[in-house]
This record gives C-alpha cells, sequence and structure tokens, in this order.
C-alpha cells in the first residue's frame, strides 16, 4: 500500500473528482486511500467537524467506548505512517492485547501471556479526529463540512453526481459532479432508496433483533486500580447476560461501557449504573470504579438489529457507485468490529484501484463481502448462543458455540489456547485455525475448568430466565 500522498504522486493519479458521502471513520479512510488515485477527492459531511476529541451529533456512537482491533491499527498505521506514535504522544494508551488485558468470556477469564500484538485505546472522537486530520492534510481532500447528501444523480447506467445541499439557511443546494461516488453515511444510508428511485432493485437485508442496549461513563479511577491492564472485558455468560467493557482513555480517563440485552433496559441513573456494574459476571470493573470519580453521567444508546444489506446480491447496479462501512453492513458493536472492518475495505478500494481504475460495483461488493462475511458469521453466531436472541440455529452454529465455551475454558489455563484466540479476536488470524486439530485436542481432550464468574442475582434479571 502506498504511503500518504503528496505533490510528487499527483502525476499518478489516473482518475477525475471521486465524491465520499460521510466523514467518519469509513469515508475518511476511503478518502485517504482515493487520493492516491483521483486528482480530487470530495468529502461531504452534515456536521461541523469539532476539535479533536469532541463529540458531533452525526456520530451519537462516539460516546460509547470503541476498541480498535489490533488489525485495523495495522491498517491505519499503513494508510498514516506513524500513526500510533502520534495517538500515544497525544495522549492514547497502548498495550500487549492479551498481557495487558483481562478478557472474561463465558465465565473464563483467559490466561494473561504476551500475543505481541499492539491495542491502541483511546476514545472515539479523539480517534476520528486523529483520522481526520490526517485526511485534511492531504493536498487534493477538501472536505464540505455543514452540508447535506440529498440524493444521486445518474445518467446512461452510471452514477454522474450528487445534490448537495448546505445546511446554512439561505444558501442553494447545487450538484456535484462525480466520476465516482463512495457512500460512507453509516447504518442511516439511503442508497437502498436512492437506488430504487433510480429503477434498481433494493439489496436484500439480512437482519439479527438482538435488543442490545448501552450506557456509558467516563471515569477518572483511583491510582491503581485498573492493575496493570488497560482493558477488561467481561462478557455475558449463560447465567448472566450482562456485559461490560472498560478501557483507558487518552487525557488519564477511563471509559466504560455497560451492556444490556434483549430489551433490558440499560442503568441510567448513576446508583443503577454502579449496580449493574456490580452484577457483572466478574467483580474486575465494579471494584475498578470503586472510590473512581464519574466525569459524566451515563449517556444512553440503543442497538436494536445487526443489519448486512447484501449488494453482492444485486444483479444490477449503476456503475459508478460504491458503498462501505456501515452502510454496508452494521455489527453488534459488542464485537467491536465496524472500525477495523471499514479499515480492512478501505484496504480493498485502495488494492482494487491499483489493479486498474474504479472497482465495477458487482466486483466492488463482491470483494467486501469476502471481508464482511467472517464479522458477520462470529458475530452473529455468537448473538445466537443466548437463546432469547430469535433466529435459527444451525447445526453449525450450535456445534461451534459449544465449542468456543470450551476453547474459552481451555483458554483460561493455557496460553498458547488464549494466544490463538486472541489473534482471532483482533481479526489477525482466521477463525478457522481455532479448529486446527492439535488445538481441538487440547480443548476437547483437557478437563475443563470450573468458571470463576459470579452468577446473575439482580432482580431485574429474574423475570428475564
Ligand atoms: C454504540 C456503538 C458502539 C460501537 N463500538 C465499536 C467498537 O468498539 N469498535 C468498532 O470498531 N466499532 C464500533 N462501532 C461501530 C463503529 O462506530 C462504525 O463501524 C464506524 O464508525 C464506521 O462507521 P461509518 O463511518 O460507516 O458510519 P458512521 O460512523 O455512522 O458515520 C456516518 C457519517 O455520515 C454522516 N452523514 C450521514 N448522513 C449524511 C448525509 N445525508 N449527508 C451528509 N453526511 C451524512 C454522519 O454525520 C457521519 O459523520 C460501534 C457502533 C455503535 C453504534
Amino acid at each position: 500500500m502506498r504511503r500518504e500522498s503528496g505533490e510528487d504522486t499527483v502525476t499518478e493519479k489516473t482518475g477525475g473528482h471521486a465524491v465520499v458521502l460521510g466523514a467518519s471513520v469509513a469515508g475518511l479512510l476511503a478518502a485517504r486511500v482515493l487520493a492516491d488515485h483521483y486528482q480530487r477527492v470530495s468529502v461531504v459531511e452534515r456536521d461541523v467537524s469539532p476539535p479533536i476529541g469532541s463529540h458531533r451529533r452525526g456520530v451519537p456512537h462516539g460516546r460509547h467506548l470503541h476498541g480498535l482491533h489490533s488489525r485495523g491499527r495495522r491498517v491505519l498505521e499503513e494508510l498514516f505512517e506513524g500513526f500510533t506514535a502520534e495517538m500515544v504522544a497525544d495522549g492514547a494508551v497502548t498495550s500487549d492485547v492479551l498481557a495487558n488485558t483481562r478478557w472474561q468470556l463465558s465465565g473464563y477469564q483467559l490466561r494473561r501471556a504476551e500475543v505481541g500484538l499492539t491495542g491502541l485505546f483511546s476514545s472515539r472522537p479523539f480517534l476520528e479526529g486523529h483520522i481526520r486530520t490526517r485526511v485534511a492534510a492531504l493536498p487534493n481532500v477538501h472536505i464540505l463540512e455543514h452540508t447535506d447528501v440529498v440524493s444521486l444523480r445518474a445518467e446512461a447506467g452510471r452514477v454522474t453526481g450528487v445534490r448537495i445541499m448546505p445546511r446554512e439557511a439561505g444558501e442553494p443546494g447545487q450538484t456535484l459532479d462525480a466520476d465516482l461516488v463512495v457512500d460512507a453515511t453509516g447504518r442511516g444510508s439511503r442508497t437502498p432508496l436512492w437506488l430504487e428511485q433510480l429503477g434498481y432493485d433494493r439489496p436484500p437485508v439480512d437482519r439479527l433483533e438482538i435488543g442490545v442496549s448501552y450506557a456509558t461513563r467516563t471515569y477518572r479511577l483511583r491510582p491503581g486500580a485498573m492493575g496493570e491492564v488497560s482493558l477488561i472485558v467481561c462478557n455475558a455468560t449463560p447465567d448472566n447476560p450482562r456485559s461490560g467493557v472498560m478501557a483507558a482513555v487518552e487525557g488519564h480517563r477511563y471509559i466504560l461501557t455497560l451492556v444490556a440485552r434483549n430489551g433490558e433496559p440499560a442503568p441510567l441513573d448513576p446508583a443503577a449504573f454502579e449496580e449493574f456494574a456490580a452484577a457483572l459476571p466478574f467483580p474486575d470493573i465494579a471494584e475498578a470504579i470503586r472510590d473512581g470519580e464519574p466525569l459524566d453521567s451515563p449517556v444512553p444508546f440503543k442497538f436494536p438489529a445487526s443489519v448486512r444489506h447484501r449488494y453482492e446480491r444485486l444483479r444490477r447496479l449503476p456503475a459508478g457507485l460504491l458503498v462501505t462501512g456501515d452502510a454496508v453492513c452494521s455489527f453488534n458493536p459488542v464485537y467491536g468490529q465496524g472500525m477495523t472492518v471499514a479499515a480492512l475495505e478501505a484496504e480493498v478500494l485502495g488494492r482494487l484501484l491499483s489493479a486498474g481504475g474504479a472497482p465495477q460495483p458487482q466486483r466492488w461488493f463482491a470483494e467486501i463481502a469476502k471481508v464482511v462475511n467472517g464479522p458477520w458469521d462470529g458475530a452473529t453466531g455468537a448473538d445466537l448462543a443466548d437463546p432469547l436472541v430469535p433466529g435459527k440455529r444451525t447445526a453449525k452454529v450450535r456445534l461451534i458455540n459449544a465449542y468456543l465455551t470450551r476453547l474459552h475454558a481451555a483458554a483460561s489455563t493455557d496460553a498458547s489456547l488464549a494466544r490463538a484466540l486472541i489473534r482471532v479476536l483482533s481479526m489477525t488470524d482466521r477463525p478457522e485455525g481455532l479448529l486446527r486439530p492439535d488445538r481441538m485436542a487440547r480443548v476437547l481432550l483437557r478437563r475443563r475448568p470450573a468458571s470463576t464468574a459470579t452468577t446473575a442475582d439482580a432482580p431485574a434479571l429474574a423475570g428475564r430466565r
């Protein structure tokens, strides 16, 4: 992959004007890659860019903990040389994703050991702000802020422009001519509607109802409260559907996101928030926030369903239009996959552009389906382990979920299994590697240790089980 573009690479650019819709993580990463291949890249965004680290309206999810898998961090490093060091210099935290973390899965805490993968921990606005600063500095990228994308213009089977409307009262709308349009407007993307209006089919949609609710608070903790770890991931168990994730972020602060499922409301008053934390399967998070100073009130987010638009199944698509990021697939956020998938899609875009100009939409959607398949199957499969999530449980899903519980148990004492699992969870290795015969033997032949999790006893859970 090529490094950040500068004046010296302008002559290599074969495309004219690319327009990206949405300047969040997926849109900015797409713009970064397009800048290597197009004379001009315009990014249209309805928000005004806030200072680095500040929240903005168009990304309400940005208030909640955003883990970046180490694979995603590596792609960012390739796109923006020195990115990790720059984030750390500004206050982000790095650590080994197994040695300096506590992963509590299916009621077992993974054995901690060096795995050699670096996690980069920060708030989401801090990460996005750093990406935006790098992209905005590219000489051929222009971010049009405070501007709504209204519709697409198409002629003779090709998208040729985008209708935009400044949010400033009294400003007239206009059409941007475009050789390529990339929709990165997130989960609320209107491309399915626009396709229909242009005489194409909407893409089929896969949807899994998960009824996830988040509540998030930021803390300053007492010295040593997290021990030597930067991250605690405490996942639900069969007896206790509550999860929580706590991570170090810039400014010597910690973000704690608590997750309720299947319609249970997330705790929004401070006392309920602490009660919920105390009822997690492991006590570590409650212990970490004991005597901590909350810096804000709990903020909510409701995530009813994981949604995947199957663009790759459409037989007819207009040329000149690609879709990326959450606009294609919006995963259960609990698994922290979205930003890394957006980064991998940007990598695919770079590869296809280098191989011969703007990709045909069919080729694009087929290629990114390969990126999305693994994370989608992993996340929806794991969600189906919860008996209250509606959906068909194939024999394969049931078998894999049973195996994963055994694997989590075995990895609580076996460091090499813990490493293999974390390499898959961080999207570095493919999941099939967990089914290698030697690993399966270690998982299945080993006596299963007793779970060290506590079961749920909070009154709110009583009616649910
Ligand atoms: C609660 C929650 C927690 C999450 N946690 C994680 C995590 O831990 N790790 C992880 O990797 N991912 C996580 N994700 C997913 C992650 O946020 C997304 O995958 C990532 O932000 C990429 O999204 P995106 O850029 O495609 O869309 P978005 O982030 O939704 O951005 C869309 C952008 O388009 C703009 N826009 C929308 N419509 C228009 C319009 N008509 N005109 C102009 N601009 C428009 C918006 O203002 C916004 O800037 C989480 C998501 C949620 C909801």
